[in-house]
C-alpha cells in the first residue's frame, strides 16, 4: 500500500474510540479524528497578501459565500475562495490565466464576512506581472499601448474624438472653440466618442439634453480616457498620466457640475481622480435625466411598443449605488413593459468589460464556457424580452457581439436608454 493511501486509511480507521470512559469504536467513529484534507504551505497567500492593496487576500476563512454570486463561476470554476484554495495547494494561479479573469464586478466582495476585495487585490498583482511583462494578454496590452500613445483603448486618432458632433444634428457645444462657462461639462468618454453604437446613443443623448434646454459643453479632442478600467487592469501608472492630463484640461474651463456616459468614468472621477487635486461633483446621465422626468413625460409622445429588460452595470449599481435611476427612466416610456432578469440590481450580473475584461473577450473565451456578455444575453432572452437596455458604452456593443454569437440575432435589440427615450420623443 502507498505511504499517502496507508495515511487516509489511518484517519479513517481509528481502531478504538473511548469518550467519557464510554468505547464507542466502529468504523463511524472516524468523526473523531482529525481529519486532514490536504497537506499546504501558507507560502502564497503571504507572498500575495505582502503586495499593497492584496493584504485582504489573506483574511478568507473559506466560507465559499462568494463563489456562487461570482460570475465568472457561473461560466467557469472561479470565484475569491477557489483562488485562495488553490495558492494553499500550492497552485500558483497569479502565473496563469485566473489573474485576468476577475472583472472586479464587486458581487463577491458584497457577500464576503470577511471583506476580501478583490477590486483592490486584483489590480495590485495585475501591476506586478505588467512590471515584470510576464502573463500579460497580447490583446490587453495593444488596449493599454493604444491608451498610451492615442489617450484612447481603441488607437483611435485624438483629433477624431468629436468627429461625431458633426452628424448629431443639434448643437453640442465644444468648449476649446466657445470658451464659456457651462453648467454641465459632459464628459463623452471614449466609446461613445468612436465606437458606431456608441456614437448613437451620444446623437441620442445630445438631442434629449438640447430638448431639455441643459447647458452643456464637451471637450472633445481634448478628453483623454478617464483610465478606471486601465487602473483595475493594473496599469496604475497609465492611470495617473491620464488623471493629471485631464485634471489640467478641466482646470481650463469653468463648469458647474459633471454628467458622465460612463460608469467606469464616474468611479473614476468620484473615487480616485480627487486623489490627484481634481475634485468634481460627477452624476452618471441617468441621474442628470431622471432630475426632468416630469418634462421628458411630456415629450416622450411615441409609444415604443417593446417588452423591455435592464442590465444593471457593475459599476453604477454596486460600486456607485445607483439601482433607481435607470428603472425610473424605463418606467417613464411610453409603449413599454417591464420585466427585471432575476440577476439584477445588488446581484446583477456582470457584462464582462469591466477591469479590463473588455480587451479580454478573445482570451477568457478560452477559459469559460461562454463570455459573461453571452451568459447574459440569454437571461435577458428568458425573460421573454424583445429589448436589452443598457446605461453603460460598453454594453451595447458587447451584447449585440453575444446576441449574434449565440444565434439569437433578431430576437433581442440592445438599446442605450437615451436611444430609447430619443425614439419615443421622436428625436
Ligand atoms: S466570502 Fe470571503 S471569506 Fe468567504 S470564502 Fe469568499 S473570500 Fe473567503
Ligand atoms: S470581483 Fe466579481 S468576477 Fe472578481 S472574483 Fe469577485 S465576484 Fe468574481
Amino acid at each position: 500500500m502507498d505511504a499517502g493511501l496507508d495515511k487516509v486509511q489511518a484517519i479513517w480507521e481509528k481502531e478504538t474510540a473511548v469518550v467519557e470512559g464510554m468505547d464507542i469504536s466502529g468504523p463511524w467513529n472516524r468523526m473523531f479524528e482529525q481529519r486532514v484534507i490536504w497537506e499546504y504551505t501558507p507560502d502564497l497567500i503571504d507572498q500575495i497578501a505582502s503586495i499593497e492593496g492584496a493584504e485582504s487576500f489573506a483574511w478568507c476563512y473559506q466560507c465559499a459565500k462568494c463563489v456562487p454570486v461570482c460570475p465568472v463561476d457561473v461560466v467557469g470554476d472561479y470565484g475569491p475562495r477557489k483562488l485562495y484554495r488553490k495558492s494553499q495547494t500550492g497552485i500558483d494561479w497569479t502565473q496563469g490565466p485566473d489573474l485576468w479573469l476577475c472583472t472586479t464586478c464587486a458581487n463577491c466582495l458584497r457577500v464576503c464576512p470577511k471583506l476580501v476585495d478583490m477590486v483592490q487585490i486584483m489590480p495590485a498583482l495585475r501591476e506586478q506581472a505588467l512590471l515584470s511583462g510576464n502573463n500579460v494578454p497580447a490583446e490587453l496590452q495593444e488596449a493599454l499601448e493604444n491608451t498610451f500613445r492615442y489617450g484612447n483603448p481603441l488607437g483611435q486618432p485624438p483629433r477624431k474624438r468629436d468627429a461625431w458632433v458633426k452628424k448629431a444634428g443639434v448643437p453640442v457645444p465644444l468648449l476649446y472653440k466657445e470658451k464659456r462657462p457651462v453648467e454641465w461639462l459632459w464628459w463623452v468618454e471614449c466609446y461613445p466618442s468612436y465606437h458606431p453604437r456608441g456614437i448613437d446613443a451620444s446623437i441620442a443623448l445630445a438631442k434629449i439634453f438640447n430638448a431639455l434646454a441643459i447647458d452643456f459643453g464637451i471637450l472633445g479632442r481634448e478628453e483623454k480616457c478617464a483610465g478606471d478600467s486601465q487602473r483595475l487592469a493594473g496599469e496604475k501608472g497609465l492611470f495617473e498620466m491620464l488623471a493629471e492630463q485631464n485634471i489640467a484640461t478641466l482646470s481650463k474651463y469653468e463648469f458647474e457640475r459633471m454628467v458622465v456616459t460612463d460608469p467606469h468614468a464616474l468611479n473614476a472621477f468620484r473615487k480616485y481622480y480627487p486623489k490627484y487635486g481634481g475634485e468634481y461633483e460627477v452624476w452618471h446621465y441617468t441621474q442628470l435625466l431622471v432630475q426632468h422626468l416630469d418634462r421628458l413625460r411630456e415629450l416622450m409622445t411615441q409609444p415604443l411598443n417593446r417588452k423591455v429588460t435592464f442590465h444593471d452595470p457593475c459599476y453604477l449599481g454596486r460600486h456607485n449605488g445607483e439601482y433607481e435611476a435607470p428603472r425610473q427612466l424605463i418606467q417613464a416610456l411610453p409603449g413599454v413593459e417591464f420585466v427585471e432578469m432575476w440577476r439584477c440590481r445588488e446581484n446583477g450580473y456582470c457584462c464582462g468589460g469591466g477591469g479590463g475584461g473588455m480587451w479580454l473577450d478573445g482570451y477568457v473565451v478560452n477559459y469559460q464556457r461562454r463570455r459573461l456578455s453571452e451568459q447574459r444575453v440569454l437571461e435577458a432572452i428568458a425573460t421573454g424580452a424583445d429589448t436589452l437596455v443598457v446605461v453603460c458604452p460598453y454594453e451595447v456593443s458587447r451584447f449585440e457581439d453575444a446576441v449574434k454569437s449565440t444565434g439569437n440575432e433578431g430576437k433581442l435589440e440592445v438599446k442605450d436608454i437615451a436611444e430609447l427615450i430619443a425614439e419615443a420623443m421622436g428625436v
